[in-house]
């Protein structure tokens, strides 16, 4: 596997997420880190619905892990401590990846779901 040191991953002046980074675009804000920032998902699929982004501009999850480990691990960190601080011992954690996934904003997000019953297989 080869990995690098996150270079390449700069802002992408039309990425959604990248503006929502930047604070050019409003959203409810759940926590930052140093690699992450998370926030409400404007369309909730569970009573807890967060999606946590990397800093750093990569089109999906694997991408971001082979570009930079550290920001993927952060994410992951991130995304058990956000379930936690919802007081969620369970939670589904969604990457889609792809449009034919439903993936639809090409910057890396992982979905935290939780507090509801989520059913298996997901639709
Ligand atoms: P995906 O379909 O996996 O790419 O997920 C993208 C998610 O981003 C969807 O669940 C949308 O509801 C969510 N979304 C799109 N625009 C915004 C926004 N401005 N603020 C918060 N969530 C958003």
């Amino acid at each position: 596997m080869q990995v690098s040191d996150g270079e390449g991953l700069d802002a992408v002046p039309d990425c959604l997420f990248c503006k929502i980074v930047a604070g050019d675009i409003p959203a409810e804000i759940v926590s930052t880190t140093e690699y992450t920032v998370a926030f409400r998902d404007i369309n909730p699929q569970a009573p807890t619905h967060v999606l946590v982004i990397p800093r750093l501009h990569a089109p999906d999850v694997a991408s971001l892990a082979l570009a930079s480990p550290e920001a993927a691990a952060a994410l992951l960190v991130e995304t058990r401590r956000i379930a936690m601080g919802e007081g969620h011992d369970s939670y589904r954690l969604v990457f889609n990846t792809g449009a034919d996934a439903g993936q639809t904003v090409f910057h890396a997000h992982g979905h935290v779901l939780a507090g509801r019953g989520l059913d298996w297989p997901p639709g």
